[in-house]
């Protein structure tokens, strides 16, 4: 099976040009936002759609209903990690998120990470930093630039 990687662009300037580098990989980009809307320009789902076409797909089943704020509830984990499932199938999977990377703890991505793993146990999991690198992954194998 293929990787899971985990990925919030809250607070990194260049997530678009890092979720280019992770789809030119082969990745593909599974926004799990409840509400896939923000005000960052080239972030919302439509635009998102229109950039990556058939790399992008939004997985409202994943999303967590209290993004708000409370605990986490997922809208339909079942359904949700079936449909993962199926990505994980064929493709590296970048599950996409807007809280950042210092605050992926707190994120529901965490939480669908933990499930998938538990679910699939050979799947490997790992959480990206800004440019792919914190986590010792880097999606194009080449020398990318490790950002703060
Ligand atoms: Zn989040």
């Amino acid at each position: 099976m293929n990787l899971l990687a985990l990925f919030g662009y809250g607070g990194n300037p260049h997530a678009l040009t890092d979720l280019e580098a992770l789809t030119a990989s082969g990745a593909a980009l599974i926004d799990i936002r409840y509400s896939p809307k923000t005000g960052i320009p080239g972030l919302g789902r439509e635009a998102l759609l229109r950039r990556f076409g058939t790399s992008y797909t939004h997985l409202p089943d994943l999303g967590n209903r209290n993004y708000r704020g409370g605990p986490i509830e997922l809208v339909d984990a079942e359904r949700g990690l079936e449909a993962l499932g199926a990505w994980l199938m064929i493709r590296p999977c970048v599950l996409l998120c807007g809280c950042g990377h210092k605050r992926a703890g707190e994120c529901h991505r965490t939480e669908v990470g933990r499930l998938a793993q538990e679910r699939w146990p050979g799947l490997e999991v790992r959480e990206l930093g800004p440019g792919g690198r914190q986590a010792g992954w880097c999606p194009t194998g080449a020398e990318a630039e490790v950002r703060e």
